[in-house]
């Protein structure tokens, strides 16, 4: 048998069944009208907010990447959570504003924005996270054309990475920001045109569990940001030092000290070199806040035993939970963390596969692990599925369309 990735902690089990938010899974599935359906819950997202503010030094500010989850409900719960969003397309600019939150409070990082989304953002009072000089270029000639101060902080490529992280931002040649030796000339050229300068945005890395790397690369991006200042003679009103704070999802993984983490930022604000003292600061997160607070449940349609191995077929599959099935990013496919929710208090049984009805053998949500005895009408649960879930698998293939979604 192979093993499952852990269960967040705290979920618990009403009548057997799997509880989200204080309410059994089958009674969510039966309000929403039907499978698979994400359910994200408000408790969850709030306590890792408050976890996170009382561990990390005051004065640092917490933004939410949108992009982790752009549902509008859990947009709406951020807004009076976190202190900032980041966004990355004209579309979540669209999103963020259909939930209402004050455009002074966004940042649009990611390469390639087209001139209609400078403009939206420009003309909304966005902060652009700028990724090259010809991206500053187009900033500027518009924000002149419609005769608007534009706000523009610069995304610097760090001249180092995350380690351990899952997905490299940052050391050596890269689509995302500046060069950071390029960086103080355009600085310089921003202010000398006359641009609201908001300062450096510096991301290095994702989805790291070890504390000491978070730890080493929020040193070197201050330090960087410090030589930058020096370098082109300008205090930056913010810093934006990234995040990259993983979530457990596969066997042996183990949550971050996110104590360790806030302690030394703690230190190292501390103990800011003194051409920083005038900056403010702040991180960006998305996992880390919304990834545990989600489930998907997906119903069983078809169980069958094929060369003496279990088959559990279920109407979700990658097509909700690309990530889930191994193929976002993963080099060896391992197994999440999932479970029958309408027998979440049963003891293991059987070894079994969980596949999606995909018609490719890339749909599998668990691989020969361990399960109750599960039947046809039964409900999985794939869990840290509040992140990159709906919001980065491709719903449309085989015609299959997006789950259902809830904020519970
Ligand atoms: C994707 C991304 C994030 C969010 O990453 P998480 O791993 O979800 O925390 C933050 N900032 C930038 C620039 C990103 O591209």
């Amino acid at each position: 048998m192979k093993p499952l990735g852990p269960i967040p902690a705290g979920f618990t089990a009403i009548n057997g069944e799997l509880a989200i938010g204080g309410r059994k899974a089958s009674d969510l599935v039966a309000e929403a009208g039907r499978t698979p359906l994400f359910v994200y819950s408000r408790e969850r997202i709030a306590a890792r907010v408050a976890q996170l503010r009382a561990a990390l030094p005051s004065e640092v500010t917490l933004n939410y990447a949108v992009k982790a989850n752009p549902f509008a409900p859990v947009l709406g719960h951020m807004a009076g959570l976190v202190d900032g969003f980041d966004i990355a397309s004209g579309g979540e600019l669209k999103l963020v504003q259909g939930a209402g939150i004050d455009p002074a409070r966004v940042s649009f990082a990611g390469p390639g924005k087209r001139d209609d989304e400078l403009e939206a953002a420009i003309l909304a009072g966005v902060t652009l996270n700028l990724e090259s000089e010809g991206e500053a270029e187009r900033a500027l000639a518009i924000a002149g054309r419609l005769g608007v101060v534009p706000k523009l902080a610069v995304r610097v490529n760090p001249d180092f990475d995350l380690k351990g992280s899952g997905m490299k931002m940052g050391g050596g040649a890269k689509p995302f920001g500046i060069d950071a030796e390029r960086v103080p000339a355009l600085v310089k050229r921003l202010l000398s045109d006359g641009a609201d300068w908001r300062g450096f945005h510096i991301f290095a890395g994702s989805q790291a569990l070890d504390a000491a790397a978070i730890i080493e690369t929020q040193a070197q991006t201050i330090a960087l940001a410090a030589r930058l200042t020096t370098e082109a003679g300008a205090t930056p009103p913010k810093v934006n030092l990234g995040g990259g704070f993983g979530i457990p999802y596969f066997p042996g993984d183990e949550p971050l000290d996110l104590g360790a983490v806030g302690q030394a930022l703690r230190e190292q604000l501390g103990r800011l070199p003194s051409v920083l003292a005038g900056t403010a600061f702040c991180i960006e997160l998305g996992r880390y806040l919304v990834g545990e607070s989600g489930v998907y449940l997906t119903r069983i349609v078809d169980r069958k035993v094929s060369h003496g191995e279990v088959y559990l077929v279920t109407d979700g599959g990658l097509h909700h939970q690309l990530a889930a099935s191994g193929n976002f990013g993963t080099v060896v496919r391992r197994n999440y963390p999932v479970a029958i929710a309408s027998r979440f208090s049963a003891e293991v049984e059987e070894e079994a596969s969980i596949v999606g009805c995909l018609c490719t053998p890339l749909d599998r949500l668990a691989d020969k692990a361990g399960f109750p005895l599960a039947e046809v009408g039964d409900l999985v649960a794939v869990f840290c599925a509040g992140a990159y879930g709906a919001s980065a698998s491709p719903a449309m293939f085989l015609g299959q369309g997006p789950a259902a979604e809830v904020l519970v």
